[in-house]
């Protein structure tokens, strides 16, 4: 599975899950959003196979992602999760640090994980490459390509202009030539090493209809609960109104979810309006001048008369239609516009750079 195949699946409403599978990570990257370490917590492994054992060849997502922390400190559950998924029909994805890569070869449980999995991608920046070499890294990937295993870097520099960026994506195409893509994002969409995931925050401006493709795969936190997004404050708990609560994966199974997250009416106008948009059109204040995209999102608890609207107006098949039409509106400008939009355009054909090659499995 391609990089841009994901990507491109992005904005389609319950068509992928992101998975935590722990909190913990050995690396110390400065810019570690989660501030993980080696005493965080794992996620439970009971509650993730049961959780996983709810995908049915007749309802499952297409792709899950499983991401941390460091997924790869538990390399037999993320085998043992893969397998159970393809066996309903869901291709999964794993994204690391790679803490393995200064061993002169692949350790055998992560060459393990490289056999389940359909995608692998190593995160890679200034702040990674102080604790793992790039040289490392790029040791890492040759092994992998030789296995026959679709790989991408998700590189995080502090924007555009960078210099760590057209050095590091330079040397990637010197060293790989297009068999490497390449999710190039800025500096806050790093942390829970789920960049290709993070929420995009547009730039101030009038309170169009900014949609939220990030509302559109749930996501299984290290708790357990699930939430309809991967923004940083919702998946650690700092905030988690309860629009964006789609259950817990003790109690719940995927079609449940998959269904709170097809038919909420706050996700479909969060998913069409965008948050400012939906706060602007409704809110007797003409909505928080001054709030921020994800900030304004988290406070519309605080907004009944949001939300009620929201509700009245969003709940029937108008709502669903405009839901549909808005999702696939992005997905069908390719995942290049997508990330031209959510990661740092100048880089966005990136993401699709191994287009022309035949995909391994
Ligand atoms: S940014 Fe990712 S790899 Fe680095 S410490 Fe945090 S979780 Fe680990
Ligand atoms: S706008 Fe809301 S749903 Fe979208 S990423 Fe931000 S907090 Fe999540």
């Amino acid at each position: 599975m391609r990089l841009a195949e994901i990507v491109a699946a992005r904005p389609l409403v319950g068509e992928g899950v992101l998975v935590m599978l722990t909190r913990r990570c050995p690396l110390r990257c400065a810019h570690c959003a989660t501030m993980s370490t080696m005493s965080a917590p794992h996620a439970d492994a009971g509650v993730l196979r049961r959780f996983f054992d709810t995908f049915t060849v007749d309802s499952h997502p297409a792709v899950a992602v499983l991401t941390g922390g460091e997924p790869l400190l538990r390399p037999a559950l993320v085998t043992e999760l893969a397998a159970a998924a393809r066996s309903a029909g869901t291709r999964t994805a794993v994204l690391t640090g790679a803490f393995f890569a200064t061993a002169a070869r692949i350790p055998a449980p992560v060459r393990r994980v490289a056999a389940a999995v359909d995608h692998f991608s190593i995160s890679l920046d200034a702040y990674h490459e102080r604790e793992v070499p790039r040289a490392s890294v790029f040791r890492v990937l040759r092994e992998l390509i030789e296995l026959g295993v679709a790989v991408s870097l998700h590189v995080v520099g502090a924007g555009p202009d960078d210099p760590y960026l057209a050095d590091a994506t330079a040397d990637v195409r010197r060293c790989f030539g297009t068999q490497v893509p390449m999710l190039v994002t800025g500096l806050r969409a790093t942390g829970r090493a789920a960049s290709w995931a993070s929420p995009a925050i547009p730039a101030p401006g009038a309170a169009a209809a900014e949609p939220c493709a990030m509302a559109a795969w749930p996501v299984v936190t290290d708790d357990g609960t699930i939430t309809a997004c991967c923004n940083q404050n919702v998946v650690d708990g700092v905030a988690r109104p309860e629009h964006l609560r789609l259950g817990h994966a003790t109690v719940d199974g995927w079609p449940a979810v998959r269904e709170r997250t097809r038919s909420s009416p706050v996700l479909r106008m969060l998913r069409t309006l965008g948050p400012r948009g939906l706060d602007a059109r409704v809110a007797a204040d003409g909505g928080w001048p001054a709030a921020d995209y994800c900030g304004t999102c988290e406070r519309l608890g605080r907004r009944p008369e949001v939300l009620a609207w929201a509700r009245a107006n969003a709940a029937g098949p108008g709502g669903a239609l405009l839901d549909r039409q808005a999702a696939h509106g992005q997905a069908d400008a390719g995942p290049t516009a997508l990330v031209r939009r959510y990661g740092c355009a100048p880089y966005a054909d990136l993401v699709d750079l191994d287009r022309d090659r035949e995909p391994s499995r």
